[in-house]
């Protein structure tokens, strides 16, 4: 169990806290895998119809511990989906060029236009856990930020964005587990950052930092969704399970057509 879990559940509003496994859930593998299979599909069905719409847009933001997953997560989710919908955007320490603007200066030019889904690989969350944890800023910066951080999103959702935030829960052991793997397999071993190591050591600072992160963020219309994942296709089948049902709550439809078509006769 991680540390997260540690915290009592009643003490972050709108959150879906679960273990961080799936050794104790009735679903079988195959029959995720199977689901997800179909999940997949319906996701791609519902984004064709967002895009045709062009009224509405979704916003889903992936946050993790480092190997947490989110590559693969957003690769194996939107696999299917047509690309020219889907914007992905990955943030990573910012350039001494964005440190001189607002936090937000860097974020807000990758949210989602009608139709689109943009996909954010770390976010503007970042901006109240490294500062926080690394004593970049202050206390009151930091509290500014999440006041910040809910005007934002309250109007992108204003907008008729939907903004749906997923944490992507691991274990230390896990952790330990992948960044090992990091080291020993040839493939993996490019994405080994010795960076990596020092937020390692930081790990209870990080748990507790983003547990009050939750408190302050977690909204009725947008809570933070804790994705037990160190399993990957639990992981996998919850994320498209909750983008499922998100997409298909907003109701997309196909526009009606701009002209009369009945009388149109192709030669
Ligand atoms: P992977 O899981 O593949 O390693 P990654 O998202 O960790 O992918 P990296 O290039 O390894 O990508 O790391 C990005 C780094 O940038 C992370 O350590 C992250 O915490 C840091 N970062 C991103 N945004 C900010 C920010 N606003 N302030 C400080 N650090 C940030
Ligand atoms: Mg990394």
């Amino acid at each position: 169990m991680s540390d997260l879990l540690a915290f009592e559940t009643d003490s972050f509003p709108g959150l879906e806290l679960l273990s961080t496994n799936a050794r104790n859930c009735e679903l079988t593998k195959a029959d995720a895998l199977e689901e997800f299979k179909r999940l997949r599909i319906e996701i791609s069905r519902l984004q064709r119809v967002l895009y045709a719409e062009n009224q509405q847009s979704l916003l889903v933001v992936f946050q993790a511990m480092d190997a947490g997953g989110k590559d693969g997560t957003i690769r194996k989710v939107f696999q299917g989906v047509n690309p020219q919908g889907v914007h992905v955007a990955s943030f990573k320490r910012p350039t001494q060029l964005e440190l001189e603007h607002d936090f937000l200066w860097r974020i807000h030019p990758h949210t989602p236009a009608k139709g689109m889904i943009s996909v954010f690989n770390r976010s503007h969350y970042e901006d109240v856990l490294v500062p926080l944890v690394e004593s970049l800023t202050t206390r009151e910066v930091i509290e500014a930020r999440y006041e910040h951080i809910r005007s934002f999103e309250r109007m992108l959702m204003d907008h008729g964005t939907k903004v749906v935030k997923l944490f992507l829960n691991i274990s230390n052991a896990e952790q330990k587990r992948r960044l090992n793997e990091r080291l020993t397999n040839p493939d993996k071993r490019w994405k080994f950052e010795p960076q990596d190591l020092e937020k390692r050591t930081d790990w209870k600072q990080y748990m507790s930092a983003f547990a009050v992160m939750f408190e302050e963020t977690s909204t009725p219309e947008a809570p933070w969704h804790i994705i037990p994942s160190d399993d990957k296709w639990y992981r996998n089948l919850l994320v498209a399970r909750i983008i499922f049902n998100t997409l298909e709550s907003m109701s997309p439809e196909y526009p009606k057509p701009k002209y009369d078509l009945t009388n149109i006769v192709i030669e």
